[in-house]
């Protein structure tokens, strides 16, 4: 493809980009097609010579697209969003820089009211840093946790075998601790690192979110075992309810360990509610972060940044640097060795690195803090509207857990909790095999409720009602079905 080709095949695309994004309401939610649809549709092997654009385009359209699954539909209200916007697709387009990524993230700690220790003008030498995903993000703070646990209690022992042998003992007794409502990534981040990992109990009184007492106990346990916890994942919005772990009861929790060898570090986990702090309300949620160590969010989940966007934010980045630094001649030059500029690959897994900063800079310009004020605030206010449309009918459902950032859950009634779950599951499977809405599900404590959130941008009051009116009838017919 020479330059003149490449005009015309990018221009092409661009008008197919925007023909699907029209066509996206219209299309069913979620992909009908078996798996493996698609081997026997494609050639056995790659073509020698080139083909033309325009074939490669149809093929796009006819064989891949069947198997797609919509995100941006208005009709998907499982998981949570993945979202995109054109100005963020535009900014994707762009060819690639490392300044403008401290600054997008300052200006990001900012609009979301963190604490100045992690910005990178902060008195404690933080800043942030964009990874692709959240899973990454906190592998990468628990690997800088891990050395800086094993540096502080072994600090006493001068360098020598002594010291090596001390820090291999640690090793084998660390463990990673997170809320039963914790992402899976903690616990896939603890079995990176050859690390244990422990869960602390969450329970329905105080609606599954990580309490200081409960935290004090698993801490008692694992030291009866001579274990050696040294890091905590803290949730902003629990992936299957929304939760908000007690920040201020974990913080007195740990407060005794701060500045002794045995402090745990603490990383606050927001990959998705982290994009509610933009609004005024939820600011208060934000102060407490100045005790703890490192927060991710994602902007590719709810604040129209295409996907791959993974902000995080450590309070002090010489962790993330003296863990993860590594410094081969061919990769040293005047102004890294004066520490003059930062060295993104010294805060993250691998060395390249793509230029996300620019779509997320894109965005916040392109729509203002106002703007995705409105989008996440949209996102609140219809999951609200959802929940007062259940509450006028107590007697088909009930809200287990009310909307909170777009998102809630619900179950059916019932006359016994076994009855319950079996309805609130046949609801959920026959909702999501009438192909017009995506739904996911969770099961907590043993009740198993349906999730549905709100947060995606195409999502409006009437998909809201007709989600509402869908449930309704599903309910209606199968407790009618029970009875017949
Ligand atoms: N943390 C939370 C709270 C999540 O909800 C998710 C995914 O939904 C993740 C982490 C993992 O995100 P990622 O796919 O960016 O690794």
């Amino acid at each position: 493809m020479d330059v003149h080709e490449f005009r015309k095949a990018a221009k092409q695309a661009v008008d197919q980009i925007a023909d699907y994004h029209e066509s996206v309401p219209s299309r069913p939610v979620v992909s009908n097609v078996q798996p493996g649809y698609l081997r026997p549709l494609l050639p056995a092997e790659a073509p020698l010579d080139p083909e033309p654009f325009a074939d490669i385009a149809a093929d796009i359209e006819s064989k891949i697209m069947p198997g797609i699954t919509h995100w941006s539909s208005p009709g998907f209200m499982a998981f949570f969003p993945c979202s995109s916007s054109y100005p963020a697709a535009i900014a994707e387009m762009c060819p690639a820089a490392t300044e403008l990524e401290t600054v997008a993230l300052d200006w990001m700690a900012q609009a979301l009211g963190l604490p100045s220790c992690f910005l990178s003008g902060g008195d404690t030498h933080g800043g942030g840093v964009i990874h692709g995903s959240a899973s990454e993000a906190i592998l990468t703070v628990m690997v800088a946790a891990r050395d800086k646990y094993l540096a502080a209690k072994t600090a006493h022992l001068p360098e020598g075998e002594d010291k090596e042998e001390e820090t291999w003992r640690l090793r084998s007794r660390l463990v990673a601790l997170g809320s039963a409502g914790a992402h899976s990534s903690t616990k896939k981040a603890a079995q990176v690192l050859g690390v244990r990992f422990a869960t602390v109990p969450v329970d329905e009184e105080h609606g599954f979110a990580l309490q200081g007492p409960a935290l004090a106990r698993t801490l008692e346990e694992l030291a009866a075992k001579g274990l050696e916890p040294f890091y905590l994942t803290a949730t902003l919005g629990t992936t299957d309810v929304c939760a908000v772990d007690d920040f201020p009861g974990i913080a007195d929790t740990l407060a005794p360990r701060v500045g002794t060898p045995t402090e745990i570090w603490v990383h606050v986990d927001a990959a998705y509610a982290g994009s509610a702090l933009l609004l005024d309300e939820n600011k208060p949620l934000a102060a407490p972060m100045a005790a703890f160590h490192s927060f991710n969010f994602n902007p590719h989940k709810w604040m129209l940044t295409t996907f791959d966007c993974s902000a995080v934010w450590v309070r002090s980045r010489a962790h993330l640097i003296s863990a993860l630094s590594i410094k081969p001649p061919y990769l040293r030059n005047q102004f890294s060795d004066g520490d003059l500029v930062t060295d993104y690959r010294d805060w993250q897994i691998p060395l390249g690195r793509r230029f996300r900063s620019l779509k997320l800079w894109v965005v916040l310009r392109s729509y203002g803090l106002r703007g995705l004020q409105a989008h996440v605030r949209k996102g609140v206010t219809l999951c609200e509207s959802l929940e007062t449309k259940l509450r006028q009918r107590p007697d088909l459902f009930s809200v287990f857990t009310p909307a909170r950032f777009a998102l809630l859950s619900l179950r059916l009634v019932g006359e016994s909790e076994d009855q319950v779950n079996r309805r609130t599951e046949a609801l959920y499977e026959q909702v999501n095999a009438g192909g017009q809405f995506y739904l996911t599900s969770t099961v907590i404590s043993g009740k198993f409720a349906i999730r549905v959130c709100t947060g995606v941008a195409a999502v409006q009051e009437e998909h809201v009602q007709k989600l509402f009116d869908v449930l309704v009838e599903g309910t209606e017919k199968l407790v009618k079905g029970e009875h017949g």
